[in-house]
């Protein structure tokens, strides 16, 4: 505003210069991180509304900085995308996801879905669809169990090349979600055009879910929405009984969030899994 002062204009610019100095910092450090391999998943159980179930988890990647402590996604995930490191440490979690989603099944016979998050700048790396080939072939997991979810604004950019690597990626037999739906901004002409199997309900929906007035309106039209395009619905964020018995009122059938588990190391989610995962 004019009102600021010419103090006030410099320190602005010493925020900016700090900011782009932290980012340089952090980006130095995150190439390190994938030599020194201090990255690793979480998984957040996916469970049948109903029952309680787990029929599947989220991969959540973590990087634990041996200079700054555990660093969280939303800090170093932006970074990681605009500096292209995302592509090396997506690919890892590719992987690792996948490998542990193939020792569920060699050892326990349990068929669980693993959830891997793709950036869009992964999804413009022609190498995205080898990527996720290779993953499949080196851990020998069933691509029927692999979900992969992208976001709404993934599917408006770029969107001859989007369609020809969706395609790619649908043609190696795993399955499209589209994350936090309902906050971006894809028109019904594109979801219907695209081969997308599952609609991530975003925590906002289910938030205001039990709120009276124009609360559940939209998380039912999404719902709907999914049944008429036969696509599943997983709500995100689920906090309350309350919140989860509106979901199954209005239909949705799977979901995700604090009430039944938050994110969990492997050998947490191993065990939970054993005790609920279904067969
Ligand atoms: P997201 O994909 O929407 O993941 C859901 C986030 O909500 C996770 O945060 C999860 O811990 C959190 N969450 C789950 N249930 C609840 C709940 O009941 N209440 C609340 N308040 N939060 C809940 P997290 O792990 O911090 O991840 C943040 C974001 O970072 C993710 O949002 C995703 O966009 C990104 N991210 C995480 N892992 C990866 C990855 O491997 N690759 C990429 N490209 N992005 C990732
Ligand atoms: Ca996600
Ligand atoms: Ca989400
Ligand atoms: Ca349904």
């Amino acid at each position: 505003a004019k009102t600021r002062g010419k103090g006030q204009h410099v320190l602005f610019e010493q925020e900016m210069h700090d900011a782009a100095l932290e980012r340089l910092v952090v980006e130095a450090d995150l190439r390190r991180a994938i030599e020194r391999e201090e990255f690793f998943l979480e998984f957040q159980p996916i469970v049948e509304l109903d029952t309680g179930n787990i029929i599947g988890a989220e991969a959540l990647v973590r990087w634990l900085c041996r200079e700054r402590g555990t660093v969280p996604p939303g800090v170093f995930i932006p970074i990681a995308e605009v500096t292209g490191l995302i592509v090396p440490i997506g690919k890892w979690v590719l992987r690792r996801a996948c490998r542990e989603a193939q020792r569920w099944t060699r050892e326990r016979g349990i068929a669980a879905r693993i959830t891997v998050n793709l950036s869009g700048r992964q999804l413009q790396d022609a190498g995205i669809v080898d990527d996720v080939r290779q993953a499949l072939e080196e851990t020998g997991l069933d691509p029927t169990q692999l979900v992969l979810e992208i976001t709404e604004s993934m599917l408006m950019q770029n969107t001859d090349v989007s369609m020809a690597r969706l395609t790619a990626l649908k043609e190696l037999g795993v399955s499209l979600a589209i994350d936090d739906f309902g906050t971006g901004y894809s028109s019904l002409s594109y979801l219907q055009r695209y081969p997308i199997d599952i609609l991530k309900i975003d925590k906002a929906f289910v938030d205001v879910i039990d709120k009276g007035g124009e609360g559940p309106v939209l998380a039912s039209a999404i719902v709907a929405l999914g049944d008429t395009l036969r696509m599943n619905t997983v709500a995100e964020g689920i906090e309350t009984e309350a919140q989860r018995g509106h979901l199954l009122t209005l239909g949705c059938e799977l979901g995700q969030g604090f009430l039944f588990s938050p994110p969990l190391d492997e050998e947490e989610f191993w065990h939970l899994l054993l005790a609920r995962g279904s067969r």
